[in-house]
């Protein structure tokens, strides 16, 4: 059985993932994360929206701050039980 990815991890891969930038392996993971946690579905979904809206999601346009800032609003959110997750940093 293939080790499971944390929500952690999920959140530091979503945007490889929506880049199709995962070995299938590693995507397999994640989407078996997905199919498990609601908190995670919740914040794909936001990602993806958010990813569309701007086009274009790199390494080059998420600065390790903001990435940064968004770990913390997802670790805030499943601390404070919240059904909705964090909106993104404008
Ligand atoms: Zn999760």
């Amino acid at each position: 059985m293939a080790e499971e990815i944390t929500c952690k991890e999920l959140v530091e891969l979503v945007t490889d993932y929506l880049e199709e930038a995962l070995p299938t392996e590693q995507r397999a993971r994640f989407e078996a994360h997905l199919s498990r946690c609601e908190g995670c579905q919740s914040y794909f979904a936001q990602m993806r929206r958010t990813i569309l809206l701007l086009g274009r999601l790199t390494e080059d346009t998420v600065p390790p701050a903001a990435k940064a800032e968004l770990l913390t609003l997802f670790r805030n959110w499943k601390e404070s039980g919240e059904s909705d997750p964090p909106a993104p940093a404008e």
